[in-house]
């Protein structure tokens, strides 16, 4: 025993030299904007609760329901007895949603990832994916046995000469290409359109994650993949429910035949336990405050109004989504950076190695429908006196042009 706890002790105090090691700290929402921690209230930058329906009144209604109705837990994984009506009634939301033809949920965005990538390819296939992929998309990559290969972030240009050096040789190869559409850390979107046009140029087939896409772009909120108009043309679009939907779980939308497919072969969702009817609920009633109700419209509308504010107040902050990374570079830096924040009473975390590159830390601000203009102001005068004044987005890579033109102009919000 202590030379087990000897070799945990020592791992935590090499971390701890390197400005690396997490700690839990509670928090408690207070509103949708406003957490207590420590003692303190702060302003809240960093949840991914981008639309405030986390606490909404309906969402928590539908969970109540759900539980009054069929209890706490879903008693069984989904192919036994765990399929309730709630879940069927959350996918038929979710295909109507994204317009697709079915939808499969998932207990996490996570287990979505590792269940369904392993059930589409395996050894002697090949997955491309984009150097910044989520690590649920990587571990899913890893864990199917195929051959995996990164191409640089957003570079379209090196992905389609290295598809095509490789079909020259491999003709028959299944090819599945893996990115998102909002990406996590940086905030900057995958340019889907062109991706489709490769991708159907090589034979290959497009797993998308709009995990931070969907309930923040497109028409009310269908993600980016349905603003662009290439959603029928990818086989595979994933998304979450813990985030923009304010509830948990995940989803993975495309044909009749995916479904069928993932229902049967998805590791993930064969062997655990359904979701709790509380959580697929709530996530439903998401679905259809966003999809139906002129409140969910309004929603849209408010945070974008927010974006707008914050990239006015702090011009070196650019992003197409909700996620504006603030680059310190050091691991330090940008602790120092986010410890200042609080002082002044904003939560914004630092995010560092493994997350994102070493040496490529940075702040991560969120912005949520449910922040006050006043709050924005507020936090964007705070990172100005609190930033080092190299301080900066992460440049993009050169393919963008296109797709950061139609950013400019507003194409992709439908509510900006
Ligand atoms: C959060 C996230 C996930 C994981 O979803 P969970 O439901 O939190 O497990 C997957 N992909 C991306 C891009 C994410 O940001």
């Amino acid at each position: 025993m202590s030379a087990f706890e000897d070799f945990l002790t020592s791992r935590l105090t090499e971390l701890e030299a390197a400005s690396l090691r997490r700690r839990l700290q509670l928090s408690r929402p207070l509103t949708a904007a406003r957490i207590l921690r420590n003692g303190r209230t702060l302003h809240n930058f960093s949840s991914n609760d981008y639309l405030g329906l986390a606490s909404h009144p309906r969402l928590m209604a539908a969970a109540h329901e759900a539980i009054a109705r069929h209890g706490a837990g879903s008693t069984a994984a989904r192919l036994l007895t765990g399929t309730l009506p709630e879940h069927i009634e959350l996918e038929e939301a979710i295909a109507r949603f994204k317009r697709t033809p079915a939808a499969l949920s998932f207990s996490s965005g996570y287990a979505a990832a590792l269940g369904a990538i392993p059930a589409l390819v395996g050894p002697g296939d090949v997955i491309w994916l984009d150097k910044l992929c989520h690590a649920c998309l990587i571990d899913g990559a890893r864990l199917s046995g195929a051959t995996l290969r990164v191409f640089p972030h957003n570079d379209l240009g090196v992905l389609e000469n290295r598809l095509r050096s490789f079909r020259d040789k491999n003709a028959h190869a299944r090819v599945l290409i893996l990115t998102e559409s909002v990406f996590s850390m940086d905030g900057d979107a995958s340019p889907l359109r062109e991706l489709v046009e490769i991708k159907e140029r090589f034979g290959a087939w497009l797993f998308v994650d709009e995990a931070h896409g969907v309930g923040v772009l497109g028409e009310r909120g269908r993600g980016l993949a349905d603003a662009l108009g290439v959603a029928g043309r990818i086989e595979v679009q994933m998304g979450t429910l813990g985030k923009a939907l304010g509830a948990s779980g995940a989803y993975i939308c495309g044909s009749e035949a995916l479904r069928e497919f993932l229902m049967n072969r998805a590791r993930s969702f064969i062997f655990s336990t359904a979701p709790p009817p509380a959580s697929a609920a709530a996530a439903k009633e998401a679905i259809v405050i966003l999809e139906q109700t002129q409140e969910g419209h309004e929603l849209l509308g408010r945070l974008h109004a927010r974006r707008a504010q914050f990239v006015r107040a702090l011009p070196q902050s650019q992003s197409v989504s909700a996620i504006f990374p603030i680059l310190t570079g050091a691991e330090s830096a940008a602790m120092h950076a986010s410890e200042m924040l609080q002082q002044y009473g904003f939560l914004v975390p630092a995010i560092r190695y493994p997350t994102v590159a070493r040496g490529a830390a940075r702040l991560r601000v969120t912005l949520s429908a449910s922040h006050s203009p006043e709050a924005v102001e507020a936090l964007a005068s705070a990172l100005r006196e609190v930033l080092p004044s190299t301080s900066s987005t992460p440049t993009r890579d050169a393919t963008w042009g296109a797709e950061s033109k139609a950013v400019a102009s507003g194409a992709w919000h439908a509510h900006a």
